[in-house]
């Protein structure tokens, strides 16, 4: 299977939105072989977006989920909640959520728990700045990020867990690294993930890439065996953009069918 996850961020009201769900569920339209696709709307859409998506096979995704279960906590939004309106996967630990929130790997750790706990499935992101890969620090990074993140985490194997790889300095850039680089990475995670998870079986996880992904890059990535999907921002939010990154994904599935 190949996953193409969009993640709208803060880019579209409950009607656009709404639009862009219609929108992107055509493109799955009569096509017997597809890509598993994941909607993240912004919080106030999701359930409206829940409404175009229901019994479509395509997943609702939360950008966020607070580490807590319900209290003084303004402005945030519980597990508990999500699951009330449909949400089916749930962003966690976004570069943007690290950088401009001050997410930790702890906090990120309560809150992939707390993901679990409720059942929505999360999709782990991870990625090294600019610097730390000038540094020669990018796969040490990427490993404290993971194992921090999963302490203590006893994911259901029955459902999969998506892992992203997004290096920060490909986020919204326009820059990606080369397919060479995100195989060694997404090996790497592999092997991160072995360690961890030693009777996991190879099924338990999807790794995914994402990072200035559009309909020119997207072949080239999901040609990989080891890259099991995009999580694609901007791109998400242009229909044609979508929609030659869903091509690209059935290309590749129909090549492998
Ligand atoms: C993202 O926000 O997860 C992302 C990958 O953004 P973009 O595709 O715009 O680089």
């Amino acid at each position: 299977m190949k996953y193409i996850i969009g993640n709208w961020k803060m880019n579209l009201g409950v009607r656009e939105s709404v639009a862009l769900a219609r929108a992107s569920l055509l493109l799955l339209r009569g096509k017997k072989i597809a890509p598993q696709m994941v909607l993240c709307p912004s919080t106030i859409a999701l359930s409206e977006v829940r409404k175009v998506v229901a019994r479509s096979g395509v997943g609702l995704g939360a950008q966020n989920v607070a580490v807590e279960d319900q209290g003084a906590f303004t402005g945030e939004i519980s597990a508990r909640m999500l699951s009330e309106v449909g949400v089916t996967h749930v962003i966690i630990g976004h570069s943007e959520r690290r950088h401009l929130f001050g997410e930790t790997d702890e906090l990120i750790n309560g809150k992939i728990q707390k993901a679990l706990e409720y059942n929505l499935i999360p999709i782990l992101c991870v990625g090294e700045t600019q610097e730390e890969r000038e540094n020669g620090q990018a796969k040490k990074v990427v490993t404290h990020q993971i194992v921090t993140a999963l302490k203590n985490v006893r994911p259901k194997f029955s459902e999969t867990f998506f892992i992203a790889y997004e290096p920060v300095w490909a986020i919204g850039t326009g820059e990606t690294p080369t397919t060479q680089e995100i195989v060694e990475m997404h090996t790497h995670i592999q092997s991160v993930l072995g360690e961890i998870f030693p009777t996991a079986p190879s099924s338990a996880f999807a790794i995914l890439y994402g990072g200035s992904v559009n309909g020119e890059n997207a072949y080239a990535f999901l040609r990989e065996s080891c890259v099991d999907g995009l999580l694609v921002g901007g791109a998400s939010v242009k229909i044609h953009q979508l929609k030659d990154i869903v091509e690209a994904a059935c290309k590749v599935l129909i090549a492998q069918a």
